[in-house]
This record gives C-alpha cells, sequence and structure tokens, in this order.
C-alpha cells in the first residue's frame, strides 16, 4: 500500500484576531444596521478610510508617548520604502481625509465604521483586530455639540436594548490650564516615585496625564488624591463644561464627573466621555470619546475644533440581547433528473416575484429522505417539493416542516399569492 500523503499544515487565524461565522454575523449586521439608523436619523454622513496609513499619521495625531504608538502598532516599510501601519483607530484619518478633500469649509457631521488593529495583549474585550463605530464632528465648538454626540449614543443604547450603562465626562481644560496642572501633578507624583510602577516613571518626564489613565490596581491609591485638574480650568473652560452638566440634567441623563478620566490619545481638550458597563469584567468602557479642537491645525489643515467618539462593538456586541440568527423561510427540494435540472430556475422566479422570502435550493440531488432532512436542518419551516408531477403539471408541492400539516399542491402561478400566507401559517 503506497504511504498517505502526509497531512498538510493547518494554517490559523492570526491571535487576537477572529473570524465571524454566519450566526454570529447576523448578529454583527443588527448590531451595525440599528446603530447607522441612528446616525442617519442625525444626519451624520459615512466617511470610509483606507485600513492603512502612514505611520506619521498615528505618531503625530495619536501622540508618540502613547501605549498605542509607542508598542501597539502593526507598522512596516512597504516595498517601495514607506513607513505605513494599520490604523489603530479612526480619527486620525478622518481628519486627514477631511483635510485632504477640503471638508472643512463647513460643519461636517461624519461617522466611520470597521476594523482597528492594536497588538495588545489578547483577552476578554481586548482583541488585535477589533471593530468600532466612530463619529467626528468638524466645524463646531460649543458644548452643545459635545451633548448632541452624548444625546446620540443614549438613543444608540436605546435602540440596542442595551440598559445599565454609565456615563462618565470630565474636562481637560485646554493646552495652558494643562501645562499649569502638569506641573502640579508632577510635583506631587515626584513625592510618591518609590510607589510608581516602571511605565509610570518613564511617564513622568514624558507624558504624566497619561499616569491617572494607568490600569495597575497599585496605583490607585496615588492616583485618587492627585490633585484634579477641575480645579485648575480657566473661565471658558469652566463654563464650556458646566453648560455641558447642565445639558445633561436637562436630558436626564445621569453622570458622574471623574476627574481621573484623560483618556489613551493626546489629542483630547476640552470635554472626554466615557460610557461604562459593570457587565464586561475588566474590559467595560464601550463608547469613548471627546473634544480635540487643536487637531485638525496640528495635522497641517485650518484651525477647525473637533468632537467624537468611537466604540467597540466587540463590547457592544456581548450586552446586546440574545436573538435567534434568521433561519430562511422554506427550502426548495426536487426528485428526478428533470426536476432538478429546472429547480434553481424555478428558485429564480420564487425569488422575483418574493423579493422578500429567504429561500434555499437544494443542490446536489440525492434521495428524498436525504434532501429532506436537509430541508429541516436549514431551520426553514417549509420545503417546496418540485417532483417530475409537478413539474409536468406546472405545480409545486408545499410541505410544513415544523408543527403539523399535509403536503398540498399549489399551481406555480400562485405561488406567490399563496405562500405568504402559508408561511404564517406553518409559523
Ligand atoms: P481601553 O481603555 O479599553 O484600552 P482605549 O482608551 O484604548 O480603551 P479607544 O482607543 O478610545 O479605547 O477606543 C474606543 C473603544 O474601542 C473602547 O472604549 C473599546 O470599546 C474599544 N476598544 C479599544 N481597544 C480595543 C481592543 N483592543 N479590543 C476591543 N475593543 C477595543
Ligand atoms: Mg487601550
Amino acid at each position: 500500500m503506497a504511504p498517505a500523503p502526509p497531512k498538510a499544515r493547518q494554517l490559523r487565524a492570526i491571535r487576537g484576531m477572529h473570524d465571524i461565522l454566519p450566526g454570529t454575523s447576523d448578529h454583527w449586521q443588527t448590531l451595525e444596521d440599528q446603530v447607522r439608523a441612528v446616525l442617519d436619523s442625525y444626519g451624520y454622513g459615512e466617511l470610509r478610510t483606507p485600513l492603512v496609513e502612514v505611520t506619521e499619521l498615528f505618531q503625530r495625531s495619536i501622540g508618540e508617548v502613547t501605549d498605542i504608538v509607542e508598542k501597539e502598532m502593526y507598522s512596516f516599510t512597504d516595498r517601495g520604502g514607506d513607513h505605513l501601519s494599520l490604523r489603530p483607530e479612526g480619527t486620525a484619518s478622518c481628519v486627514r481625509a477631511a483635510i485632504e478633500h477640503g471638508l472643512l469649509d463647513q460643519a461636517q457631521r461624519l461617522w466611520y465604521r470597521g476594523p482597528m488593529f492594536r497588538r495588545e495583549r489578547p483577552q476578554r474585550g481586548r482583541y488585535r483586530q477589533f471593530h468600532q463605530i466612530g463619529v467626528e464632528v468638524f466645524g463646531l465648538g460649543g458644548p452643545d455639540i459635545d451633548l448632541e454626540v452624548i444625546l446620540l449614543t443614549r438613543r444608540l443604547w436605546a435602540a440596542l436594548g442595551i440598559e445599565g450603562l454609565q456615563l462618565e465626562i470630565n474636562s481637560l481644560g485646554d493646552s495652558a490650564e494643562r501645562a499649569t496642572y502638569r506641573d502640579l501633578l508632577v510635583a506631587y507624583l515626584q513625592d510618591h516615585t518609590e510607589q510608581l510602577d516602571a511605565d509610570s516613571r518613564h511617564r513622568l518626564g514624558s507624558n504624566p496625564l497619561r499616569i491617572l489613565d494607568s490600569k495597575n490596581p497599585d496605583l490607585a491609591e496615588i492616583i485618587a488624591r492627585a490633585p484634579s485638574l477641575l480645579d485648575h480650568l480657566g473661565a471658558a473652560s469652566r463654563t464650556h463644561f458646566e453648560t455641558l452638566c447642565a445639558g445633561l440634567e436637562r436630558a436626564a441623563i445621569p453622570y458622574r464627573i471623574n476627574p481621573r478620566l484623560v483618556r489613551g490619545l493626546d489629542y483630547y481638550n476640552r470635554t472626554v466621555f466615557e460610557w461604562i458597563s459593570t457587565d464586561l469584567g475588566a474590559q467595560g468602557t464601550v463608547c469613548a470619546g471627546g473634544r480635540y479642537d487643536g487637531l485638525v491645525a496640528q495635522l497641517g489643515g485650518p484651525p477647525t475644533p473637533a468632537v467624537g467618539f468611537a466604540m467597540g462593538l466587540e463590547r457592544l456586541l456581548e450586552l446586546l440581547p440574545s436573538r435567534q440568527p434568521a433561519a430562511p423561510d422554506a427550502y426548495l427540494v426536487a426528485f428526478g433528473a428533470d426536476a432538478e435540472a429546472a429547480a434553481l430556475h424555478l428558485a429564480e422566479q420564487v425569488r422575483a416575484a418574493l423579493p422578500e422570502l429567504r429561500l434555499v435550493c437544494h443542490c446536489g440531488g440525492g434521495s428524498a429522505k436525504a434532501q429532506f432532512k436537509r430541508a429541516d436542518r436549514s431551520g426553514a419551516r417549509i420545503a417546496l417539493v418540485l417532483g417530475e408531477a409537478e413539474l409536468a403539471s406546472a405545480s409545486i408541492g408545499i410541505k410544513p416542516l415544523r408543527g403539523a400539516g399535509e403536503q398540498q399542491v399549489c399551481p406555480l402561478a400562485e405561488l406567490p399569492v399563496r405562500l405568504p400566507a402559508l408561511l404564517q401559517a406553518a409559523d
């Protein structure tokens, strides 16, 4: 006997990057459709940008001394020698595109969706390819638009049936206020350097506000006692923040002011916010955003105020009420060579007459028993049966697959009229 050929090595998806299988992709589609409907209703337009950008875009926007740019980006040199990165987030690309296409001569309400890439340690709620839907508004600087994007997120949770999210907000002031505060914070932290971890010591000289964002529980106490930026805001930043708070109260949105909320990216000023779930373990933030008035100019565009947020779809999906994936309505079986040859054509006619119908046509022949077994497994409520007799008489058999009921024969011409009622009866 000849030796069996060696078994080919099985390739797998990259760690932290996941296939989304039929059944699960139904949930994704529902989520995406519902979010899109809400964004449409607020007059936001979708912006689609490439998944790859020059690395410099992220270095200059997200900040050199952030986790993302220091250690999480998938960066490479392409064959032409360009330094490129898979996008780790969406804001930088939106700003780049808005400048490039001259969109900033008027206010813009934009949104985007799609995969983002960060080489983090994979764990629940934290993946290396994950998906976001985000919103960016350009050209509006007041607290009213900050309120609008938060109102929009509340409407999203209601549309999705997600309950129990908590809103946290903070103000990061403007850059002068942050500079003053930064000195105070550094002075405070320098008195406690022995309690800081290596990461935070490193940040002390480069980006001390980041230390407030540390997820290390050992630092919780020293962070809690740190001076608060909110106590060092100027009049304009304070009024902006207070107006937003008043708007939230008027809209009856409960919120918590969290003076340690600084967000993981460098470009924010004034308003920052997060929506947090207590049902997701350590990775509880499902939506995060804020104002970034300096970023457009920093990337070479006209001075343009901006505000936005991004939400993580994997985390939101965990919170969605469970739902059965949609099964087909009908499954067409065909017996005998002529009927088999006619089946796909008949299925096309049915689809043309009933565009909403979810119809699966059996392919590959086989015994009646085998075909009905497949029909049953598909989850369809009825089988359409095409045998030689039906073919000869221009009719079709209809057999309920769930519950009782005999197979009946229906003239083909009447199928589009009778099928919807028969499907309802089979429910
Ligand atoms: P975290 O504090 O959880 O690391 P972040 O501050 O890095 O979040 P953003 O960059 O603001 O998050 O992204 C917005 C949202 O995208 C997060 O609130 C989260 O829901 C989601 N998100 C971010 N990173 C990941 C990831 N690696 N895997 C899955 N979802 C993510
Ligand atoms: Mg992060």
